[in-house]
């Protein structure tokens, strides 16, 4: 398939126009100067003559069981990286073996995903547009005396599988006729026999040390309607049976994986050489673990199913579409996997790695706006009472093409609560009583009283503020120093929004880590969001759902979908500064 599939997918897909798809590892178009391993190792095969003057192809298989995460990024990333670096090509093709787990929602969401990511895949393909081939395969290896009917019940195959350390035993129906074999495969699947009443496996050796080669099931009886074939199948094909073959079905050069599949490749290159079929090579690399959250699909499905979070979409999961509505960027998200690197080994990153990429990207792309998460109101006595000014302020200092903007200045404004403080130590350079701080994109002003309710809790600040200190203004005045500078809003300009405040989703750094009896979920963080009514500066009374922004001085946040015309939603992508490394750096 076909490029028909292709060329009616590209449109309006948010795919954005950068190119930068990895560009930036390989600046001219060309090799970077250090090739991981995987890129080493292909770069060998390219030369040999089975591969030379072929064409790199790979490809990403993700069983459509769930929505893709953070670490779906990572083989992404490298499968399409590599097809763009060696001028080759890569396929999106779905491992839809599994019907009861599968979807179609979570087919289209991964398609979604991918593209969001940035990537476009060359040829799309299903696991179970192959049923009939790997049928027609198995039927071969039956023939050959490869494969046989084994009616022995899972728990007996597996009792006798044997283990590392313990051969196997022969199964009593191993050595059944191939005419008899192919009589039950035949009526296998015609639906002659319940679920798990028989199974078809290859014949190798069960003694072998690898344990995957012993005997391993090839197809069970599993009478569930699939997502695509329908009813038509009612035996499906195990992964290993499965993979490899469409693997070479799609003349794949190379099927890279992650390292659990390191014990399969033998079983995976069994199949091929029996067949006789063309044989990709599989090269194994080691999957993605983040510090402070949790990466498999069945844990994701169960925060989701118990409503630990809103969807798979939540913005505490570490699924694409969580992280894209927390405020991600896709470029941030390939920035994180180029800085991550492809090793042999496990290892976990750290989630700070991850949030300094989303920080690195939008520090470059968001304009600065003002937010007043905690407000305490403020009255300039000296300032005119209905004046309003209109102070000029910079969207973004990184990017001058961003332009500017006019924000309303005016007598009674709001500041952060955290930014006064009446006993202040030496070293607080915010607002204190007789001190001085600068308004952004405002004026020096001077707090003179506190003002209290009944209970003795600050309700107003009366401050002064200095007319020849205007920012921007040309005056020796203007440029006098003070040492702080906090944001503020106008208080009759101001606009409400709800701010969600999201935190990393669980407390420890590896949340499976628990004592016996506790799983994950005493883990999650009951942090992890905080929902507050902040007062915006009202340029924002116009954003979209998926804006971005910098609320000055706080951090990144995203304009949530949940925003209507009267109401305004947006969600902390990330803080300004790494807390938690802080939090850490103290114990
Ligand atoms: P999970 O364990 O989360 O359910 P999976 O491996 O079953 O994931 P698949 O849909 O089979 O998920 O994965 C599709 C591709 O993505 C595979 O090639 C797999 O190796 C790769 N992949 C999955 N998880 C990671 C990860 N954490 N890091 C890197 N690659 C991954
Ligand atoms: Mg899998």
């Amino acid at each position: 398939m076909n490029s028909g599939e292709h060329a009616d997918t590209t449109g309006g897909n948010g795919v954005d126009g950068d190119g930068l798809h990895g560009d930036s590892l390989h600046g001219d178009g060309g090799k970077k100067d250090r090739l991981n391993f995987v890129e080493q190792e292909i770069e060998k095969d390219l030369q040999s003559p089975k591969l030379v003057g072929k064409t790199f192809i790979s490809r990403f298989p993700p069983e459509p069981n769930g929505y893709l995460h953070i670490g779906h990024a990572k083989s992404i990333c490298l499968n399409f990286g590599l097809a763009k670096s060696y001028g080759g090509r890569c396929n999106l093709r779905f491992d839809d073996t599994n019907p009861s787990k599968e979807e179609q929602e979570y087919v289209d969401s991964i398609q979604n995903d991918v593209r969001w990511l940035g990537f476009e895949w060359d040829e799309l393909h299903y696991a179970s547009d192959y049923f009939e081939q790997l049928y027609d395969w198995a039927v071969q290896l039956i023939k050959a005396g490869k494969a046989y009917v084994c009616d022995l019940t899972s728990e007996q195959t597996r009792e006798y599988r044997g283990t590392l350390t313990v051969p196997g035993k022969n199964s009593p129906f191993r050595d059944r006729s191939v005419e008899e074999n192919l009589t039950l495969f035949e009526e296998m699947r015609a639906g002659k026999y319940p679920n798990g009443a028989r199974t078809l496996r290859a014949k190798i050796d069960m003694a072998a040390p690898n344990v995957n080669l012993r005997d391993p099931v090839m197809y069970r009886i599993l009478h569930a309607h699939h997502h695509r074939t329908g009813d038509k199948w009612c035996i499906y094909p195990m992964y290993d049976w499965a993979h490899g073959q469409s693997d070479s079905i799609e003349t794949i050069t190379h099927s890279i994986c992650t390292l659990e599949f390191e014990d399969h490749r033998p079983l995976y290159d069994w199949f091929c050489n029996e067949l006789g079929i063309y044989h990709p090579r599989q090269i194994e690399f080691a999957r993605l673990n983040l510090s402070y959250t949790v990466m498999s699909k069945r844990k994701l499905l169960q925060l989701v199913t118990e409503k630990h979070v809103s969807g798979w979409d939540d913005p505490r999961m570490p699924t694409i579409s969580g992280l894209r509505r927390r405020g991600y960027t896709p470029e941030s998200i390939r920035l994180f996997c180029e800085k991550i690197g492809v090793a042999r080994f496990y290892s976990t990153i750290d989630m700070g790695v991850l949030e300094s990429s989303v920080r690195e990207h939008l520090n470059a792309v968001a304009n600065r706006v003002m937010a007043v998460m905690n407000p305490l109101p403020i009255t300039i006595t000296n300032y005119p009472e209905d004046q309003v000014e209109l102070m000029e302020a910079v969207n973004n200092p990184e990017d001058a093409s961003a332009g500017t903007r006019q924000i309303p200045f005016s007598r009674n404004l709001l500041i952060e609560r955290d930014d006064f403080m009446e006993n202040a130590p030496k070293k607080f350079f915010r607002l204190t009583v007789g001190a001085e701080v600068r308004l952004r994109y405002g004026y020096i002003i001077r707090c003179d009283e506190v003002v209290k309710n009944a209970a003795g809790e600050i309700v107003e600040l009366r401050c002064t503020y200095d007319p020849e200190t205007r920012s921007g203004a040309e005056t020796a005045t203007a440029t006098r120093k003070v040492k702080g500078t906090i944001h503020w809003v106008s208080a009759q300009h101001a606009i409400d929004a709800e701010v969600r405040l999201y935190d990393r989703l669980c407390m420890n750094e590896n949340p499976e880590d628990v004592p016996a009896g506790k799983t994950f979920l005493d883990n999650l963080n009951p942090d992890n969001l905080k929902v507050v009514t902040a007062k915006v500066e009202p340029a924002l009374k116009t954003a979209k759902a998926g804006d971005r922004f910098q609320f000055e001085r706080t951090g990144y946040f995203c304009v949530d979908p949940d925003t209507t015309a009267d109401k305004l939603v947006f969600n902390r992508t990330v803080s300004l500064k790494d807390s938690w490394a802080k939090e850490m750096s103290k114990t």
